[in-house]
This record gives C-alpha cells, sequence and structure tokens, in this order.
C-alpha cells in the first residue's frame, strides 16, 4: 500500500476483503440449509460506512443496547432485519422491535414483564437466550475453570423452564427462536459442535417448535490454518438432528467480518535512546488498536523512508503517542533495520472491537480512508474527530 498520501494515524478499510468475507460465509452456510441470515454484530466495529456495505450485501444487523437498535434503524435497515439481543434494550424500542417483526431474543426478566403491553389481539413472535457454560458443556474450550456467562436463561438452575413458562402465560406471544452465543478464545469448531448438541437437548425436551436458532458469533475470519467458514457451517449442519434442519440459521459474527479488513497507519515521529533501548515514538497509539490490552504483537509491516539504512544493535520499543507508559505496542528485537522520524508502520487485520472501543483520550478518533489503488486519491469515509465533534452538546 502507498502510505504518502495518508494523513497519520488513521485507518483504512479495504472493502473489498469485507465483502468477501460475507460472500464466503454466505456461500458456506447456503451449501448445507435452505435458509440462513448472517447479521453483523454492530458493537463490533460500528463505523457507519461498514453498516452500509454490510447492509448492501444482505446482511441484518445484529445491536445489543436501545442507541445501537436506533442507530440501525437510521442506516436504513428495515426492521424486520434487526435482530436485537442484549440486556441494554429500553422499552420503547424493545415494544418497538417486537411489534415490527424484528429478530428479538429475551435476555432480561424484564423484557417478559414488557410483553403484557403488547395489544393482546395482535399475535407476536420472540426468541429466548439460553445460558451457556462452556466449561460445563465443552471444556476443552474453556479459558479459567467454571468459565460461565452472565447471559441467558439457565437450563440447570431451573430459570429457563420459568422463563418459557412466564411467557407461556401470554396468550399473544409465541417463542419461535432460541439464541445461543459465547466467544471462546479457541473459536474452534468443536465448541459448536458440543453447543448445538447442548442446545438441541433443550430443544427436544420442552419439545420446542422454532423458526429460528441464532448460534451467535465468535467465528474466526478468513486466515490461514484457521477453521474456514465452510467447515463451521458443515459441523452446525451435522450436529443438529434431523428434525432442525430445515431450522433457520442466523450466524451474528463480528470478528469474522471485519477483523480482517482494515489497517492502521502511524508515523514515526521521534527516536530516543537509553537504558539499553531505543524508544520509537510513533502519532498512533494503542488505545486505538488494543483498546483491551493484551496485544503484544501484530500483523505489522514497516515502510521505510529510504532504501537503505542501518541495523540497529538494542531493541525498538515502538510506542504511542499517548502519555501513558504502557502506551507500548510491540517491540522490534536486535538486529532490526533501525526506524527513523517520516518512516511508516502499517498493522494489518485491526478492524474488529478497536474503533469502536477508542476512548477520546489526549487525541480524538482518527481519519479513516477507504483503500484505493495507488495512484487514485485516498478517499475518506470519516474525517478526524476534532474540538467539534468533542465539544458538542457540551454546556459550558
Ligand atoms: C459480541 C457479540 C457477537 C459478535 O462476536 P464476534 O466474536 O465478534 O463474532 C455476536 N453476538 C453477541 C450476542 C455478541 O455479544
Amino acid at each position: 500500500m502507498n502510505t504518502n498520501k495518508l494523513q497519520t494515524p488513521c485507518f483504512v478499510l479495504d472493502q473489498r476483503d469485507v465483502v468477501d468475507n460475507i460472500k464466503e460465509f454466505q456461500n458456506a452456510l447456503s451449501s448445507f440449509f435452505p435458509q440462513s441470515v448472517i447479521s453483523y454484530s454492530v458493537k463490533t466495529n460500528s463505523l457507519p460506512y461498514i453498516l452500509k456495505l454490510v447492509k448492501e450485501q444482505g446482511c441484518y444487523a445484529e445491536v445489543v443496547s436501545y442507541n445501537e437498535y436506533n442507530f440501525a434503524v437510521r442506516i436504513g435497515f428495515p426492521k424486520e432485519h434487526i435482530v436485537y439481543n442484549g440486556p441494554m434494550k429500553s422499552k420503547e424500542t424493545f415494544l418497538d422491535a417486537v411489534r415490527h417483526h424484528s429478530i428479538v431474543n429475551i435476555e432480561t426478566w424484564r423484557e417478559i414483564e414488557w410483553l403484557q403491553e403488547l395489544p393482546r389481539e395482535e399475535t407476536f413472535e420472540v426468541g429466548v437466550r439460553l445460558n451457556i457454560n462452556i466449561s460445563a458443556i465443552s471444556p476443552e474450550d474453556e479459558n479459567h475453570p467454571n468459565d460461565d456467562s452472565r447471559f441467558g436463561f439457565s437450563y440447570e438452575s431451573g430459570e429457563w423452564e420459568e422463563a418459557l413458562a412466564r411467557i407461556a402465560e401470554l396468550k399473544n406471544v409465541m417463542v419461535v427462536g432460541i439464541h445461543s452465543h459465547r466467544e471462546p478464545k479457541t473459536r474452534s469448531v468443536s465448541f459448536y459442535h458440543n453447543v448445538i448438541s447442548y442446545v438441541q437437548d433443550v430443544i427436544h425436551e420442552y419439545n420446542l417448535k422454532l423458526k429460528y436458532w441464532d448460534l451467535g458469533g465468535g467465528f474466526f475470519g478468513s486466515m490461514p490454518g484457521k477453521p474456514t467458514y465452510y467447515e463451521y457451517a458443515e459441523v452446525f449442519y451435522k450436529t443438529l438432528s434431523a428434525d432442525l434442519h430445515d431450522i433457520s440459521i442466523i450466524v451474528e459474527p463480528g470478528n469474522a467480518v471485519v477483523a480482517s479488513g482494515f489497517d492502521y497507519v502511524m508515523e514515526v515521529i521521534d527516536v530516543k535512546k537509553h537504558d539499553g533501548n531505543i524508544y520509537i515514538c510513533t502519532d498512533g497509539t494503542r488505545n486505538d488498536v488494543d483498546p483491551f490490552f493484551h496485544k503484544s504483537d501484530y500483523f505489522k509491516e514497516v515502510i521505510y523512508q529510504d532504501e537503505v539504512g542501518d541495523v540497529a544493535s538494542q531493541p525498538q520499543i515502538v510506542s504511542g503517542l499517548s502519555c501513558l507508559e504502557y502506551d507500548r505496542m510491540f517491540t522490534l528485537p536486535a538486529g532490526e533495520r533501525r526506524l527513523q522520524p517520516g518512516d511508516h508502520i502499517v498493522l494489518h487485520r485491526v478492524g474488529a472491537y478497536t474503533m469502536s472501543l477508542t476512548p477520546l483520550f489526549i487525541h480524538y478518533f482518527p481519519v479513516v480512508y477507504l483503500k484505493t489503488s495507488s495512484d487514485e486519491r485516498p478517499q475518506i469515509i470519516r474525517e478526524e474527530w476534532t474540538e467539534d465533534e468533542f465539544l458538542q452538546k457540551s454546556i459550558y
């Protein structure tokens, strides 16, 4: 990529990558299922351009708060193409979504209460989220012992049965869907085998007549050596018992759709040398690309200004613009080529849980470009936030 014309720091979106991911996932699902839906997890990267792009590809929007629900409506998703999950629904948007045939998966007791306010003369459909304890159903995928979940109604505790019973009291509301989402770090194919086996036992025990099964997200995107969309779809189909083969399968990928489509570009602005290290200061920040502060390295590429350069005999600690000591992104070991002011560093595959979690700390949201061929002018799809955007709605 030619980064010369870019204002740094910035994100660069390769929209073809996102579209290819969606198409491949759609093809994989439709090789097995007569009906399937990809519902894009809005929280994973809520850049409006991305929402527009996934809508154009026929995806639904998966939202987990009243803000995201209103946002998806504003972007233009028909309400029946919105999957509404999570505890942070407002009563108003919850009832609006149920009445307009969104796919609404019940997460809290208060939502069951709210159902009573629906008009009695019409019938309505909802789904319910089932609690999944990874250690109990797929111990090889657990992140830690008793890898439990805060979400959904638990079968083992009796709350699942209680939730179904309370909904059944409402003669005008039918449970037509089940929602099961967990995100093990392994993202393994066998995890979905274990989840499906567990959930379908519950479906059979309660003799649920379902229209859809929302299998959640948690998938790898296309990446060498990792499970493919096809392998996930195949395990869904092979694990499902024959009586469930016609169910509509919904997946809610976030990471699998957007992670690979975004690069982050930063420029070296200063170099210092002391304590046995070379400290590289860039105009980027770890806040933009590692908001959970767990990464120690990246899929990275250095674009040197000069064609040749000497080798650094000390480690080069590549760090960010902020005043935080821990704003250090990665270390190049001794023996790598020396970085100099003006050099560019590109971090690849940084589209998931980065831009949507960036704090407005010291530096505001960076500019976002669309990837274009090297002779074209870079196209901006979100301008850099300045003090104007930061000040909006403040009273002072
Ligand atoms: C976050 C989330 C997703 C997306 O998860 P990925 O790992 O990014 O695919 C899907 N569904 C629900 C309910 C979520 O909370």
